[in-house]
């Protein structure tokens, strides 16, 4: 069993598995590379003067791949289902279970209204700040919880947030992100 599965790895989902994996949670990330970032050139994510989808998302995944994560890439999540506390993802390939699920697709909320996901009024999946849903340790981010304003940077930060609220519940207290230079040293 891995501690968080995030299923999408785009700008939320690889974000996500940025944060779990480097903070020591195990973390497996299924991605079809249906990215909208393979359509986008990025002048607007703070940070970053001008640069390419394609290769934004190549350096991202690097990034996810050299804290250990798990990138199944090319394998398809048909199904998510509460298994006790936890969860089954089911594959097109075999099923997986962990406490935790990041669900990071896009504008396709369909995994979500399958798991029972409540949706608000405007027809996205309903989360609060921690992006975690109405079922608890499930968490939605990036496009499907917004009706328009799709952003890489807002799909980046809600990633990070979800994955913080995981790590602050495994650690039992809240949990900061903080490196300072002498850790790069
Ligand atoms: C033409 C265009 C130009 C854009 N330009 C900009 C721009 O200049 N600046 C900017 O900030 N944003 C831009 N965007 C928006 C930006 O691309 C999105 O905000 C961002 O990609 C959303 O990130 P996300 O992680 O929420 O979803 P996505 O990037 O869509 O990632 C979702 C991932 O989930 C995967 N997935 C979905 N379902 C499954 C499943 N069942 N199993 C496994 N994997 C699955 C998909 O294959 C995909 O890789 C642009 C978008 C478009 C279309």
């Amino acid at each position: 069993m891995t501690d968080v599965i995030i299923v999408g790895g785009g700008p939320a989902g690889l974000s996500a598995a940025l944060f779990t994996a480097k903070n020591g949670l195990s973390t497996t990330v299924f991605d079809t590379d249906e990215t909208w970032m393979h359509k986008a050139h990025l002048w607007n994510y703070l940070g970053i003067e001008s640069e390419d989808g394609t290769a934004f998302t190549e350096t991202s995944r690097e990034q996810v791949d050299e804290f250990g994560a798990d990138r199944r890439q090319g394998e398809k999540v048909s199904e998510v289902s509460r298994n006790g506390e936890g969860f089954v993802v089911t594959t097109d390939e075999d099923e997986y279970e962990a406490p935790y699920v990041v669900l990071a697709t896009g504008a396709d909320r369909s995994l979500a209204e399958g798991l029972g996901c409540e949706s608000t009024e405007d027809g996205v999946v309903d989360v609060d700040v921690t992006t975690e849903t109405s079922v608890p340790n499930a968490y939605a981010t990036g496009a499907m919880v917004r009706a328009e304003e799709w952003q890489a940077v807002i799909s980046a930060g809600d990633g990070a947030a979800a994955a913080l609220n995981i790590l602050t519940k495994e650690k039992g207290e809240h949990f900061h992100d903080f490196d300072v230079p002498a850790d790069a040293e």
